[in-house]
């Protein structure tokens, strides 16, 4: 297996070339014969020169006929001498009339003046495969390991070197949840086991297979548990990989690959964002790419390529199936989409119990509890928790993670870290009376999802924070549960403005999230009455920045303004009953100011005890600080 060269013998081939080029300049120039000066002294005076040209001491010398006898014996008209370099003024004369012959030589230029003349010739060649090992840096890296290892300059000769494709140890049991994705490639495990029955039957093998999902949600894991299950080879690479800054080196990459797979057919190739090159062409958008063009056509004419007989399977994952070239998507390509949907509450338990299979779990652990309270999460979430947990116990020294463990990791994926910062006790304050508006609004609204937390203390991005949890699995949103999040999300201003007078820049996000929430509900569900069941959006996400961008309008002036109006009465509304909500609930709302700039963090059921007028929360022990967020 080829192991990657070190500096040193990248170093010790530079220096070899170096000093194999300076013999070859030095032995190519001509020699021309070395004289004394008091030769050449006679020549000028016998007027048998004809030119010289002075460089320092040396004095390079024409004559006028060939007088000088050269090393290999032949004659030659040309000749060299050095002027003596002394001070004393006195002593040529005195050498002269003496007839000493007077010999000088220019000092021998070293080997590193030679080197020097080539140094720049060394760095531009080195800057050349600097910058190649950087193009192929990607297969490089991830296809050494892979592919069984590349060369530099592998890709020009178009062929991946591999020796052996990964065998997959991971199975459809590290594959937790996802029962359907499971279902939709179980039947490609046969077919890669046993091609000879599907072909037997002039049965056309699957080609392209897109794994859909948002991210972290098992893509990768699902096409290395099939390799795995089914027992090939796997090849994987990034798309993203493939884009270098020469155009034609993803396309020699693309053909490498397929080459190497289809060698060891039955195989899988697994391309991973497939969005970054597969996007949409010819649109304009995301830039008109020559390389990622000419990659993506590539892999459409290998897809095209396979004659039926390759048991080759070309899975490729996507976060955004919407951005993809629909020429990707046509039959004989990646005809089989399996959608990756985040996990529910089963699932998130299955996803738990999976990677805390090596971590020792303490008595006190209730994982359906943790799976419970964390919906929205991915299964990447849900691993790096259960590893955040096992770090976190390991760094108190104990043996096992316990709840607490769990908790507190649950809370910082949730929420962020915990940042220190001078918050002044007026704003601290004003937090607290903006959290509580937020807390009080959401408790005393029927449609809002259940409280977990309130916190005045600063984590990841916000200064405070009050967080709820969906108690169940949600797939489309009813219009009451948009009314009354509305109103939640303006409840800290309302706050803000009913028990100090003023409000603050604080409810930035709040107002920003609530004017999209609202224009949402008016211009794309129809939630207005006025406006009616039409699609009067102005933007759409856009497919290949991953924001919005404006798009042509489709209706008029006065649809857009009343639109506008909508959206603002709408606001106003929920504002309203916000305003309501708290002066009904006033003195509670005073109290539980009181209490968070105390407490500084309250959980589900000191927020109830408190908003309802019960025990005095300040008092009690807060045994209960990760309660469960839905606690009866
Ligand atoms: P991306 O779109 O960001 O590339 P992905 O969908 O390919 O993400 P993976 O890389 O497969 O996600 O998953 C990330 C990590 O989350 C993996 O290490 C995997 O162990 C874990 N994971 C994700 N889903 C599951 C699952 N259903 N069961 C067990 N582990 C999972």
């Amino acid at each position: 297996m080829f192991k990657k060269p070190s500096a040193i013998i990248y170093l010790t081939v530079a220096l070899t070339m170096t000093i194999l080029l300076t013999f070859v300049y030095r032995a190519s120039s001509p020699e021309v014969p070395f004289v004394s000066y008091t030769q050449f002294k006679k020549w000028a005076g016998a007027g048998q020169v004809s030119h010289v040209l002075f460089r320092d001491n040396l004095i390079e010398i024409d004559l006028t006929e060939p007088l000088v006898v050269t090393a290999a014996g032949g004659q030659s008209q040309k000749a060299q001498t050095n002027v003596p370099n002394l001070d004393d003024p006195a002593l040529f004369p005195l050498l002269e009339t003496h007839g000493v012959v007077i010999e000088s030589h220019p000092v021998e230029e070293g080997s590193g003046s030679y080197l020097l003349a080539f140094l720049p010739w060394i760095l531009i060649l080195g800057v050349y495969y600097w910058l190649m090992r950087r193009s192929i840096g990607g297969l490089g890296g991830r296809m050494n390991n892979e592919l069984g290892g590349r060369r530099p300059f592998d890709f020009l000769s178009g062929s991946a070197h591999s020796d052996t494709g990964v065998r997959s140890k991971v199975t459809f049991e590290d594959v937790a949840g996802q029962d359907s994705a499971k279902k939709e490639v179980v039947e490609l495990v046969q077919f890669l086991q046993t091609p000879e029955m599907y072909r037997k039957l002039g049965a056309e093998p699957p080609r392209g297979v897109l794994l859909m999902g948002p991210p972290g949600t098992g893509k990768t894991l699902l096409a290395r548990a099939l390799a795995g299950e089914a027992g090939v080879p796997f090849f994987s690479i990034s798309a993203s990989e493939f884009i270098e800054m020469f155009v034609g080196v993803g396309a020699s990459r693309v053909r490498a690959m397929f080459e190497e797979a289809k060698k060891r057919a039955p195989s899988i190739i697994f391309i991973d964002e497939l969005d970054s090159i597969g996007r949409i062409r010819g649109t304009g958008l995301g830039g008109g790419h020559d390389e990622r063009e000419q990659t993506l056509n590539q892999i459409l004419s290998e897809l095209d390529g396979f004659s039926g007989h390759e048991a080759v399977i070309v899975l490729a994952a996507t976060n955004r199936p919407d951005v993809l070239d629909p020429a990707l998507l046509r039959p004989g390509r990646f005809d089989r989409h399996v959608t990756l949907e985040l996990p529910d509450r089963d699932a998130r338990l299955a996803i738990l119990k999976v990677h805390t299979r090596k971590v020792p779990l303490a008595s006190d652990v209730d994982l359906s509890a943790i799976a419970a309270s964390t919906p929205g999460f991915s299964g990447a979430d849900l691993k790096n928790l259960a590893n955040e947990a096992a770090m976190s116990a390991a760094r108190r020294g104990a043996n096992d993670a316990n709840m607490n463990d769990l908790d507190s990791m649950r809370d910082k994926v949730m929420m962020g870290t915990v940042r220190t910062l001078a918050v002044q006790p007026d704003e601290r304050h004003r937090l607290a009376v903006h959290e509580a508006g937020h807390t009080a609004v959401a408790h005393h609204l029927p449609n809002a999802d259940p409280l977990y937390k309130v916190t005045i203390i600063p984590r990841g991005r916000s200064l405070g924070g009050t967080h709820m949890l969906p108690d169940r699995e949600r797939y489309t949103l009813p219009e009451d549960y948009l009314r009354d999040r509305l109103v939640v999300m303006l409840g800290g201003r309302v706050a803000e403005k009913l028990l100090l007078g003023t409000v603050s820049s604080g409810a930035d996000d709040d107002i920003r999230e609530a004017t999209k929430l609202a224009r949402a509900m008016v211009s794309r569900w129809g939630m207005d009455e006025d406006i009616g069941p039409v699609d009067v959006r102005q933007s759409d996400d856009h497919p290949f920045l991953g924001r919005e961008i404006a798009q042509p309008r489709h209706f008029s002036d006065g649809t857009a303004e009343k639109v506008d109006q909508a959206v603002q009465a709408l606001l106003k509304d929920s504002e309203e009953r916000a305003n309501a909500l708290l002066i009904k609930h006033l003195n509670a709302v005073k109290r539980l100011v009181e209490t968070l700039e105390k407490r500084e963090t309250l959980d589900s059921k000191e927020i109830r005890i408190c908003l309802d007028g019960g025990a005095d929360v300040i008092a009690l022990k807060p045994d209960h600080a990760h309660g469960k967020p839905t606690d009866p």
